[in-house]
Formats: C-alpha cells, sequence, structure tokens
C-alpha cells in the first residue's frame, strides 16, 4: 500500500513534523533505525539510572517549541521548569563570583536595563557602557559575517562583559568557541533572545527525561492520528523513477510513498543523497559541514548535596555549566557539560571524569566524594556554526518534488541567519516542513 507520507528519522525534527502532519489528518509513517525515538536529545538509562544522552537546556525564546509542546497536549510546566533569567558564574581559580546577572520580571527592553544596572559584577563606567553597546551591537547588522570574537572586541564592550558573560553564552548557545563561531548566528539568537518580550530570557530546565519530554508524547499523538513510528527500520536507499521519489527501500522491504522527509542528522543524509546524481551536490555540501561534541559528566552525590540554584557556570575550568537535577527528581545528581572541542576530549571516561570531581571538590570543599561518575560522550552533538557556515547548509527543498529535508542543520529562510544548531532549529524546519507538505496537499 502506498503511503502518504514518509519521514525518515525519529529525532526532534521528524517528530515535529510528523505531529504537525497528523494534527493536518495527513497519515505518516516515521522509519528510525535507532531501537528508540529521540535521536540527540533522549533519555538513556544506564546504571540503573535515567539520566539523558546529554543534559540539554531550553529557553524562553524557543517559542516553536514551546507551540509544539502544547499541539502535542504536553502542558510545559509539567516538563519544564521555567525561571527568570538568573545567570552566575564562578571562578574556579578565584572561588569568586565572575558574574551575576538577574533579570526582573520587567517588560522588554526594561528587563535588561534594570538586569545590567543592578548587576553588582559591574562598576557604574562598565555598565554604562555595557548597555549602550549591547544595544548598538544588537542593533547594527553584521553584513559580512566574522567571528564572534572580533565582532565582540570592536564593539569595544566591557572585558568583563566579553569574557565573563558573551563568551560563555555563545559557546553554550552554538557549541562552538567564539574565536570560530559567526557573529552573524550568534547576533540573531542574541536578539531573539534579548530584543524580545522578556518571557524569551526565561531558563528552561528539562523536570523529566527528554524522551519524556517531547518524543514519547509525539509518538502517542501520531499514533493516535492513524499514523505509526517504527524503530529499528533504517532506511537503506531512496529509490527514484522518472526524477521522482517513489518510495523508500528498508532491509528488505520496499515501502511505495508520494512523499518523503528525510529528517536524518546531515551525515546520513548525505549518503542517501549521494546516491542519486540530482541530489549529488545537496550531498557535496553536506560533506563540507562539521561538527562540535558535547560530553556530559553525571556525578552522583548524597541526595542532601545541593546548588544554590538550579544551573551554575564555572569559568576557567573544563567544567563549562553544571546542572543540580534535582530539578529532575534525582536529588545529589550533578550534571557538568563540557561544549565543543577541548584537549578533555583526549582523556579516557575515568582520568575526565576524575578531572570533573576534582573541579567540584574545588569550588565546594564541604562537599562529599561523588558515590559514581558517569561520562557520556556525543561526538556529533551539533554542527559547527562557524563564520560563512550558512553557505553550506542546504534548505528544504531538493531537485526531487517529492522529497523534503528537515533537520537542526537545515536553512529555513535565505534572507535571515540560521539558528545554531538546537532543539528549536530541529523543531522549526519540522513544522515548516509539514507546512510545504500541507500547502501543496488537496
Ligand atoms: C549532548 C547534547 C547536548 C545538547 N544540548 C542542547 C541544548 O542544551 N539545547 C538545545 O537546544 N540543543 C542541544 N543539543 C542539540 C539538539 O539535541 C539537536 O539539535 C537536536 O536534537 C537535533 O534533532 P534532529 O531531529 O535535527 O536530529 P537527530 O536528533 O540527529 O535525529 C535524526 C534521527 O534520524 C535517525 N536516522 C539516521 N539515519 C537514519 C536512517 N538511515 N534511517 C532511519 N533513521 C535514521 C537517527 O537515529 C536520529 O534518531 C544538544 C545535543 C547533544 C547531543
Amino acid at each position: 500500500m502506498e503511503k502518504s507520507v514518509c519521514i525518515i528519522g525519529a529525532g526532534w525534527a521528524g517528530l515535529a513534523a510528523a505531529v504537525e502532519l497528523s494534527r493536518h489528518n495527513i497519515p505518516v509513517s516515521v522509519y528510525e533505525s535507532a531501537p528508540q525515538i529521540g535521536g540527540r536529545a533522549r533519555g538513556v538509562q544506564t546504571q540503573g539510572k535515567q539520566i539523558d544522552n546529554g543534559q540539554h537546556l531550553l529557553i524562553g525564546a524557543y517559542q516553536q517549541t514551546l507551540a509544539l509542546l502544547k499541539t502535542t497536549g504536553i502542558n510545559e510546566a509539567d516538563v519544564l521548569y521555567r525561571y527568570p533569567q538568573k545567570l552566575q558564574l564562578i571562578d574556579l581559580q578565584s572561588h569568586q563570583k565572575a558574574f551575576d546577572l538577574s533579570l526582573p520580571r520587567l517588560p522588554a527592553p526594561l528587563h535588561l536595563l534594570f538586569g545590567i544596572l543592578n548587576c553588582r559584577s559591574l562598576n557604574s563606567k562598565e555598565k554604562i557602557s555595557a548597555l549602550l553597546r549591547f544595544n548598538a551591537l544588537l542593533k547594527k547588522p553584521v553584513n559580512k559575517d566574522i567571528s564572534v570574537n572580533k565582532w565582540l572586541t570592536q564593539a569595544g564592550l566591557p572585558e568583563k562583559f566579553i569574557h565573563h558573560l558573551l563568551q560563555p553564552l555563545c559557546l553554550a548557545a552554538m557549541t562552538t568557541h567564539p574565536q570560530q563561531a559567526s557573529a552573524k548566528s550568534f547576533q540573531y539568537v542574541l536578539q531573539k533572545t534579548f530584543f524580545a518580550p522578556a518571557s524569551h530570557t526565561d531558563l528552561l530546565i528539562p523536570k523529566v527525561n527528554l524522551s519524556q519530554l517531547f518524543p514519547l508524547a509525539a509518538k502517542a499523538c501520531i499514533e493516535n492520528h492513524g499514523g505509526e513510528v517504527l524503530t529499528s527500520s533504517p532506511c537503506r536507499k531512496l529509490v527514484y523513477d522518472n526524477h521522482q521519489l517513489r518510495g523508500i527501500e528498508l532491509d528488505n522491504q520496499f515501502v511505495s510513498a508520494q512523499q518523503v522527509i528525510l529528517a536524518t542528522p546531515p551525515w546520513a543524509a548525505q549518503k542517501l543523497l549521494g546516491d542519486y546524481p540530482a541530489t549529488q551536490a545537496i550531498a557535496e555540501k553536506l560533506k563540507q559541514l562539521e561538527y562540535e561534541p558535547v560530553i556530559t559528566v553525571y556525578l552522583q552525590y548524597p541526595e542532601n548535596i545541593a546548588l544554590n540554584q538550579p544551573m551554575l557556570g564555572v569559568l576557567n575550568a573544563t567544567t563549562q555549566w553544571l546542572f543540580d537535577r534535582r530539578i529532575c527528581w534525582q536529588p545529589g545528581l550533578m550534571a557538568a557539560v563540557i561544549s565543543a572541542r577541548g584537549e578533555h576530549e583526549q582523556w579516557d571516561n575515568k582520568t575526565l571524569g576524575q578531572h570533573i570531581s576534582r573541579e567540584l571538590a574545588s569550588l565546594f570543599p564541604h562537599w562529599p566524594e561523588a558515590e559514581s561518575i558517569q561520562v557520556i560522550r556525543e561526538k556529533r552533538a551539533t554542527l559547527q556554526c562557524h563564520v560563512g557556515v550558512d553557505g553550506l547548509r542546504p534548505g528544504p527543498d531538493t531537485p526531487i518534488p517529492n522529497l523534503y529535508l528537515c533537520g537542526d542543520y537545515v536553512l529555513y529562510e535565505n534572507n535571515r541567519p540560521s539558528l545554531p544548531s538546537t532543539l528549536e532549529a530541529a523543531v522549526e524546519s519540522g513544522v515548516k516542513c509539514a507546512q510545504r507538505i500541507i500547502q501543496e496537499t488537496p
């Protein structure tokens, strides 16, 4: 039987597309190669603990993601802990607070104005300079892409504002070191966050594991609408006939389809698209993309051990952000996040785990030793969001009229910079891809 829409890949992008199509009564079949759904944002069960393949953070600016949760029937408060931006960064060397920014619940841009004016980490001169120059920086378009470091230095912002706030934010948001990261993309992220309603700066920390946060509810929603989500079902080949896609080949099975959405990560899309002359140009571009790792080190302490806030930034250390998993009902469990490349990648899990444990012991001398340590490495966690990366990112359309692309690497609107590869980028591309098909379906 011919399927209406086949979606290859059950990460957040593929599932977002499937939910959107299901809501419009277009039946979908989702094929996922892994034994579980969720892709790069999923829960994992290891050593008797339910953790994530990597600690994730969402922000209030993730409007597409929040809207999708709602349409899937998920109540935000059940799955996300929302609190107004309260960033605290501590310096491992001095053990002093390096930066402390709390944005009050005021309409934008007053929240930023009062946040910076009340920031104790800056003196009066630095506050005025930060306010004026940050505002100018976000307003002036970056015509020719340059690195974030160059862009920030040229703006003449106070050193502390750059090193203790904007550079760590760049690394967190783009998983790319500021000396390589694209100023165009970072400016877009900052505009979406700070030149927007005050709620966009809220931090949203998952209260449940990542599979429960969206993928499992998405699967239920798809099935309730007559669709299906099949795991351990890798697509091996796209099958064409006369410049149209006829369907997809699974292991020992051909599935005929009217429309196909390729929602795999770029490296898997590259393989499938490289097979056919008309899509080889896209595959060639994808080949040039580079990736950045994210490592999460989970450290279990006795249940009474806690941070004063749900997350804490760490400067001059291998640990970049520390999350207290008490929010996910896991008291005593800390998740230390290390984004992007660095010498830590060369260390084995034991060495890395012990190193992070020593950093935490130095920051919190009253904590006992961790009872257990687990290291989860994702070598290709995100796209490297380097200068000029948008030139390599494909759009959703392909030369084959019934084949579309979606995923955190797909560029949705040519006239605006892309989002770095995040859950929001994945969801946005999935929903918009589905909307294209909905518009074209009589
Ligand atoms: C450790 C880590 C930390 C992160 N932290 C954050 C964060 O804090 N905030 C944030 O917003 N983002 C974060 N991200 C990024 C975010 O998780 C990704 O951008 C997002 O999950 C990508 O979703 P996707 O659907 O585009 O791709 P994927 O999740 O890669 O989904 C693609 C799916 O396709 C499947 N597939 C591949 N080949 C085939 C095939 N041939 N047939 C069938 N299926 C196939 C894969 O198994 C996968 O399930 C993080 C990522 C990682 C790994």
